[in-house]
């Protein structure tokens, strides 16, 4: 029987999971289906319930349901439950509800599909302390780099995912600007930058070291200005695009047994953003 996949979010229209996921299953020959739903708040426990009798396989969820559809659930995979918030639910064989988190992982097979697996005891800069900062932290933690300082404009927000990672420091976002040297990883994940955003930097990044690593999760624009500075002083950039496809890739591998063709989906979506630029 054909097998039917969502993502649920309040706004949906936006969102490029379904055409990401349709292309893998006609790629990969996959009898299946996925569409946009939107859901708003207050529906969200009937949504699930829908979704349960109607025998979906699995669905995505995105803002704002991430936490709140744990009650929801049956079961929860460790880093989803560190994070307290789920993007994608299983049907298991036995019909159970499973939450897992792909954001995070899918950052860090991005990173390192960039730059590999020797750097993990390089000193990491998080920049921020949002909801997207905190699942990479901890999927870099669980990935086993073990040297993470979070800077954010509201400390006490780092400070909160270093206390519940037992590891690392929090710092300000000036304290981030004056000891730039001092990281060798910076992973940019404000919304710094974005085409409709307000805010083009987080800091300064007049003593950005060089030879550096710069990651940013904005992908539209590409290129953001994070990048492009740090690009001028000579680092290895990597772009947002590959986290959103990899946590997609992630999910799908979830529900269906195998990874997806990454590689071909970030050229896609890369020429649909109107870029021709690659991670480099
Ligand atoms: P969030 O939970 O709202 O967190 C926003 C973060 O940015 C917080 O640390 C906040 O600091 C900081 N911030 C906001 N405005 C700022 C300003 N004017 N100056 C300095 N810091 C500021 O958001 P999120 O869910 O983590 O998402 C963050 C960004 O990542 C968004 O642009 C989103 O589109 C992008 N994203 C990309 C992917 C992907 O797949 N590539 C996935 C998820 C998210 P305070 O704590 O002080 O408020």
């Amino acid at each position: 029987m054909k097998k039917w996949f969502a993502v649920i979010g309040d706004p949906i229209a936006q969102s490029k999971s379904p055409e990401m996921h349709n292309a893998w299953y006609e790629e990969a020959n996959v009898d299946a289906t996925y569409i946009p739903i939107h859901v708003k708040p207050e529906h969200l426990q009937q949504a699930v319930a829908s979704f349960k009798l109607l025998g979906t396989s699995g669905w995505n969820v995105t803002i704002p349901h991430k936490q709140a559809i744990i009650p929801f659930l049956d079961e929860l995979d460790e880093l989803a439950e560190k994070m307290g918030a789920v993007n994608t639910v299983v049907r298991t064989a036995e019909g159970k509800l499973k939450g897992y988190n792909t954001d995070g992982p899918g950052f860090v097979k991005s990173l390192e599909h960039v730059i590999g697996t020797t750097k993990r005891e390089a000193p990491v800069l998080l920049i921020g302390a949002g909801g997207a900062a905190r699942g990479i932290a901890f999927a870099l933690q669980l990935t086993g780099y073990t040297n993470i300082t979070i800077a954010n404009r509201t400390v006490e927000k780092a400070q909160q995912i270093i206390d519940e990672l037992h590891a690392g420091q929090a710092v300000s976002m000036q304290e981030a600007e004056q000891s730039l040297a001092n990281y060798e990883i910076f992973i940019q994940t404000t919304p710094a930058g974005m085409t409709t955003g307000d805010f083009a930097l987080p800091f300064s990044l007049e003593k950005f070291p060089a030879g550096a690593i710069a990651a940013d999760i904005v992908y539209n624009p590409l290129m953001t200005p994070f990048l492009q500075a740090a690009e001028q002083k000579g680092a290895t950039i990597v772009n947002g695009l590959g986290m959103f496809v990899h946590q997609g890739a992630i999910a799908y591998q979830h529900w269906l047994g195998h990874y997806p063709n990454t590689n071909a989906m970030i050229a896609r979506l890369t020429a649909q953003l109107g870029g021709n630029y690659v991670n480099r």
